[in-house]
């Protein structure tokens, strides 16, 4: 018996070792100012490790993270979980495929989402690799309409703009989470660059399509 709680232990240890990591990153590429930002990955089927609020993630440590239940009720833990813990719980509920969530706010990707221009169907590869490129359209911080609004929107991909606000980024642990939040903030750095030059020209309809599906086949065969 002990030797199983050890191992559980290193896990637990492990998880939180990764997710400050990736914190820390998402502050040096300028993917968060300050406190914003939240991420989270499950610990088991039942519990899930969260980022506090009210934490600066450049200096966030593994002792500030929080378990709360799949139902948000905290387990254990000093701080308060982030107040975007709904979108974490409603992401996971929808896709129980994926582990890990993480929400930042890349400046391109923002800035992007106020401008109303085409963003999916042009960069093949950002198709195949995370799905349809969507802007969520505007709901409040922190509520659950936006929570909703997300989860329903990662149907379709595993990541995902909020408009006026930032990123969603799903996967299988927090390393491709944290991918494909560098993956949409690259892409609009490419479509920021291409619309400054002139509208960017979409794949056509039915090699678009095509592409989806082999995105969906893939996230098939990842379950
Ligand atoms: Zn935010």
């Amino acid at each position: 018996m002990p030797r199983v709680t050890n191992v559980t232990s290193q896990m637990e240890h492990a998880l939180r070792e990764d997710i400050v990591r990736h914190c820390r990153l998402l502050h040096q590429r300028g993917y968060l100012a300050a406190n914003d930002g939240n991420v989270s990955a499950r610990l088991d089927a039942n519990r899930l490790l969260v980022t506090p609020s009210g934490v600066h993630k450049g200096f966030l440590e593994p002792g500030d993270l929080i378990i709360v239940d799949m139902k948000g009720n905290k387990l254990s833990g000093e701080r308060t979980p982030t107040g975007e813990l709904a979108l974490h719980l409603r992401a996971l509920a929808q896709r129980p495929d994926c582990n890990a969530v993480v929400h930042s706010h890349p400046p391109l990707a923002i800035a992007m989402s106020l401008t109303k221009k085409k963003l999916d169907g042009i960069l093949p590869e950002v198709t195949l690799s995370l799905g349809r490129l969507q802007v969520v359209p505007y709901k409040r911080p922190l509520t659950d309409d936006l929570a909703r609004a997300v989860a329903e929107a990662l149907e379709q991909s595993d990541a995902i703009i909020m408009e006026r606000h930032g990123t969603v980024a799903i996967g299988k642990d927090v390393a491709q989470a944290y991918g494909q939040t560098e993956r949409i903030e690259h892409a609009c750095q490419v479509l920021w660059s291409a619309y400054s030059l002139a509208a960017p020209r979409p794949v056509d309809e039915s090699e678009q399509r095509a592409l989806l599906r082999m995105y969906e086949a893939s996230r098939l065969g990842r379950r």
